[in-house]
This record gives C-alpha cells, structure tokens and sequence, in this order.
C-alpha cells in the first residue's frame, strides 16, 4: 500500500551537564545510519581540542552579527557572553536530503526552536520534524559525582554546573519526553525507543 515514508526528525536534546548527553548522542549516532549532527556557529575562541567546522563553525562577532541580518538563524542567543546558533542551512539541507538532525542544546535554545516549529518565523522547516527530549540525572548528587568523576572541571566549576543544573531541571516539563539516565543501558533503550516510534508518526 501506498503511504508516507519514514519521517525525519530534528531530533532536539537537552540535559544538564554531566547528565550523559554526550554518551547518549554518540550512541544514537553510531546506531542510526541517516542521523547527522548539527553543528552550531559560536563566536567564542575554540578550546584546545575543538575543530572548526566539527565542533562549531567559529565566526568573528561581525560575520555573526551580519549572518542574523540576512536571516540566516533559525534561533541565536548569548551565553556566558558569546553568540551562539544554529543556520537554518544546516536543518534544511540536512532534513531535504533525508536525514534526522541531532542537536544538543540548552533550554533556552529548546524553547525559541520550539516556537519556531510551532508556527513561529521559518516554522515550515520544521513542521513535523520537531521532536525534543529532556535527558535527567537520577538526582543532583548522582550528577555531583559524575562531574568529579569525569575529572574534566574544578570544584568552582562543578558548583556552577550544579546549579545551573538545577534551574535547568525545572524546564523539564516544557519537553515531549523526559528520560532519566540512571542506568545508561535503560536510558538508551527509552531513546531509541523515541527515534524509532517517531520515525513512524503520522503527522497532521
Ligand atoms: P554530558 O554530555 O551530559 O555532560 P557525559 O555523557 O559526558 O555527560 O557523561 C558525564 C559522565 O557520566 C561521564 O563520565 C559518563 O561516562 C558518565 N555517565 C553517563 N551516563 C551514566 C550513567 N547512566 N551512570 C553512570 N555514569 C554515567
Ligand atoms: P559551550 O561554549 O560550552 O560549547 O556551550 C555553551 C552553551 O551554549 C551550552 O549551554 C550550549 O548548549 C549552548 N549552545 C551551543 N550551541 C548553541 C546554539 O546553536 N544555540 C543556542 N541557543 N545555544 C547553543
């Protein structure tokens, strides 16, 4: 019989830091062929280890400032001080030729993304292909020892992660799904579980 093909998704997840966001995505990634990364542009200097173009595409302030004049942003904020944001080409070329978009990005991104796919300007990109996850740790203890074991940050920056984890965490509720990663293999079984449920969605 004759009936639409599998959907693409602009697949949109959120987690604190240190919530196993990273872990999660490069599984999702590895597993499903068709399913690309969208890399952000940011205006904030490389850090040791981070390849333009991989990574970020890294833009002075005014070739930033002159990409939003023309349009070319499906959604841009600041963050500690820097631009970040994601090209309407890099969802649009991606979502035409098929693949599913996987995007890891905060809630304040999660949210203009949102409005734009639930009718606001640019929307048609995304129509039907917006999908958001919110990734939770199973407490904020449990994500204090992550932090400390990942050994990535000082005490001054797990202090900050923590609490910007937790204001993060009341956002929660704004997400079509709400997974909590206690055991990586469950989380990971409920994600693929999303992608493939949503890749058979009828859409309206
Ligand atoms: P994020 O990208 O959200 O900052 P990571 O994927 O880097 O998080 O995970 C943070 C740390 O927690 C890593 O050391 C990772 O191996 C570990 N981790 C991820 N998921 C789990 C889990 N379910 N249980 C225990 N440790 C985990
Ligand atoms: P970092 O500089 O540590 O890589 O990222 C800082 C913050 O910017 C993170 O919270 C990250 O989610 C957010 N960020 C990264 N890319 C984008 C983007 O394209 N748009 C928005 N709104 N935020 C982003």
């Amino acid at each position: 019989m004759n009936g639409p093909g599998r959907r693409s998704l602009l697949l949109v997840i959120s987690a604190p830091s240190g919530a196993g966001k990273t872990t999660l995505c490069r599984r999702l990634l590895g597993e499903f062929e068709g399913m690309t990364y969208s890399v952000s542009c940011t205006t904030r200097p490389p850090r040791a280890g981070e390849k333009d173009g991989r990574d970020y595409i890294f833009l002075s302030e005014e070739e930033f400032r002159r990409r939003v004049d023309a349009g070319e942003f499906l959604e841009h904020a600041t963050v500690h001080g820097y631009r970040y944001g994601t090209l309407r080409s890099t969802v649009e070329d991606a979502l035409g030729a098929g693949h599913d978009v996987l995007m890891d990005i905060d809630v304040q991104g999660a949210a203009s993304l949102r409005a734009v796919a639930r009718g606001g300007d640019g929307g048609d990109v995304l129509r039907g292909a917006y999908v958001d996850v919110f990734i939770a740790p199973p407490s904020l203890g449990s994500l204090r020892r992550r932090l400390e074991g990942r050994n990535q940050d000082s005490g001054e920056v797990i202090a900050a992660r923590l609490q910007k984890a937790a204001d993060e965490m009341a956002h929660w509720r704004e997400y079509m799904y709400f997974i909590i990663n206690d055991d990586i293999e469950s989380a990971y079984d409920a994600l693929r579980a999303v992608v493939l449920a949503e890749h058979h969605r009828v859409v309206a």
